[in-house]
């Protein structure tokens, strides 16, 4: 069987904690490796190896940091298809999802690349008589960064290379289910020219978050995950006086108003619920239909449901792959009972599709006459059921967003400017698409929900990653004017 290790002081180094956790192809559900679980003295040991990094990481010169991401962003890019098979191979996603993984991820790093430009300063002259004051970013030290199995090399990239790039140490903790794409990027950090110490990987579960959450020598602790895992890290890393940015769960709706084309809507709709097998933090799993827009919408998503390809993601024709394990497989197809108790009309029953093999398979699932109260609408499915709401008036829609507990994304669907824009100012959610259902920012933004879709104030990557990842220092400087500067001394024909 083969073991995946973890990742320090530049090279693989084997587990000794005598924990492994199985990792599967979940597109045959076979078991295909064994995953390290640490110990928390083997995280000790990797913040250990971190903090010893530290410092002369954060004294390298930016001219030396950029090079070095430049040179990361070029064998990232010269790798992608390696990345997106280790990424497929056990995540399940299909192979051209993994390969739009690495690129989202490219622009991290190449936001990255411009570091001497994010870290500039304010500067102001003669302040007072004699003084000036000018502000400087300085790391914070070592870093710790918890991912989620959903994104396993885009997540860990949207932290690791902000905080690398600001001049901090970095611990990644990948999720067990998918941890081998970890390794390659610790690979290409390393021919990359990065110093032994800076990214250091720790393979593990609980054990090992919970150790870093308490770790005196971690300054800061970015996770992505599930909202009681995300509020749980926030409140220990708190407590143990860290900078923390938690990122939860989500339920993103899509509102498609009665004037939006339903074509378009429908296409949209389709690849953002069902792609990835919904295993998108971003994925609609709600559409909001207003008014005379449900019938024709319900049937145009249905009909497109019939064509849908699904396979291993390892086969080019394949437009859905499975989910990730036996366990979340179970989990996901028992909301289709729920919501059927519950009242709700499936009008497409991914159950009863079969999926050959003994892969981790459920095929699309759209279940129509969805009641708020119900648990397919409240709780995150995290998979490729999508919920279609029913309302009659654009104020009912906007209410039953921003009464949802989650707020990461949401879309509108229209054709008219006015009544996007009065969307964008009301709904209460950190991403919001016009006509485009998966609004992910872009690298020089940040991405982040609101309510319980994050803890902390503060978002990822982009201009709110380099603020999370340093600290300011403001300096006040007198230098009052001597009776013989220096300059007088070394030039006398100035007197
Ligand atoms: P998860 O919360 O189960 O696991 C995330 C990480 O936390 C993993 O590394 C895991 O090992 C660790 N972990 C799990 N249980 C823990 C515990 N009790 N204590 C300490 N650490 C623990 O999430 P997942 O199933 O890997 O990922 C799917 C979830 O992530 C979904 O809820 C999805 O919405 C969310 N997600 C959110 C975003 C976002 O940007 N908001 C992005 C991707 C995924």
């Amino acid at each position: 069987m083969k073991r995946i290790s973890h990742w320090a002081r530049g090279r693989l180094v084997e587990g000794g904690s005598g924990r492994t956790g199985p990792v599967y192809d979940p597109a045959t559900g076979q078991q295909v490796a064994e995953v390290d679980l640490a110990s928390a003295a083997e995280v000790d040991a990797a913040v250990a190896a971190a903090d010893a990094a530290s410092p002369g990481w954060r004294a390298t010169s930016l001219a030396r940091r950029s090079e070095v991401l430049f040179r990361f962003r070029e064998l990232l890019d010269a790798n992608r298809k390696e990345v997106a098979a280790a990424i497929t191979a056990e995540h399940g996603k299909v192979l051209s999802d993994a390969l739009g993984e690495v690129a989202r991820a490219l622009e991290n790093v190449e936001f990255a690349c411009g570091v001497p430009q994010l870290l500039k300063g304010d500067h102001t002259e003669q302040a007072s008589a004699g003084v000036d004051v000018w502000s400087v970013r300085q790391p914070l030290g070592v870093v710790a960064g918890v991912t989620p199995f959903n994104f396993p090399a885009m997540v860990p990239l949207w932290m690791c290379s902000t905080a690398i790039a600001c001049g901090n140490a970095f611990v990644l903790k990948p999720s067990e289910k998918d941890p081998s794409a970890s390794l390659l990027l610790a690979e290409l950090w390393h021919d990359a020219g990065l110093p032994d110490g800076v990214f250091e990987v720790v393979q593990g579960d609980r054990v090992a978050v919970e150790r870093l959450l308490e770790h005196p020598d971690v300054a800061a602790f970015s996770f992505v995950g599930s909202t009681p895992v995300a509020r749980a890290v926030y409140e220990a890393g708190t407590r143990h006086g860290k900078r923390v940015q938690a990122l939860g769960g989500a339920k993103n709706h899509m509102v498609v108003l009665p004037d939006a084309e339903v074509p378009a809507a429908a296409d949209a709709a389709v690849s953002a619920a069902y792609g990835s097998a919904g295993e998108r933090c971003m994925a609609v799993s709600v559409v909001v239909a207003v008014g005379a827009a449900a019938d024709p919408l319900v049937a145009a998503i249905a009909a497109r449901l019939e064509g849908l390809r699904i396979g291993p993601g390892t086969d080019p024709e394949a437009e859905m792959g499975p989910l990730v394990t036996a366990d979340h497989l179970e989990r996901v197809a028992s909301y289709l009972g729920v919501a059927e108790s519950e009242g709700a009309s499936l009008v497409v029953d991914g159950r009863r599709r079969e999926v050959g093999g003994a892969g981790f398979f459920l095929a699309p699932s759209l279940v129509d006459h969805v009641a708020p109260t119900m648990r397919v609408y409240r709780e995150e499915i995290f998979g490729p059921v999508l919920c279609v709401v029913r309302v009659d008036r654009y104020e009912d829609a906007v209410a039953l967003v921003n009464a949802h507990e989650f707020g990461n994304g949401c879309a509108l669907f229209t054709r008219d400017g006015g009544a996007a824009r009065r969307f964008q100012f009301e709904v209460d959610c950190g991403m919001v698409g016009i006509n485009v259902p998966v609004p992910v920012p872009v690298a020089y933004y940040s991405f982040g929900g609101w309510k319980a879709s994050l803890f902390g104030d503060t978002h990822m990557y982009g201009p709110e990653g380099v603020h999370f990842y340093t600290r300011t220092k403001v300096v006040t400087a007198r230098w009052p004017e001597p009776a013989t500067s220096a300059v007088d001394l070394a030039f006398p024909g100035n007197r």
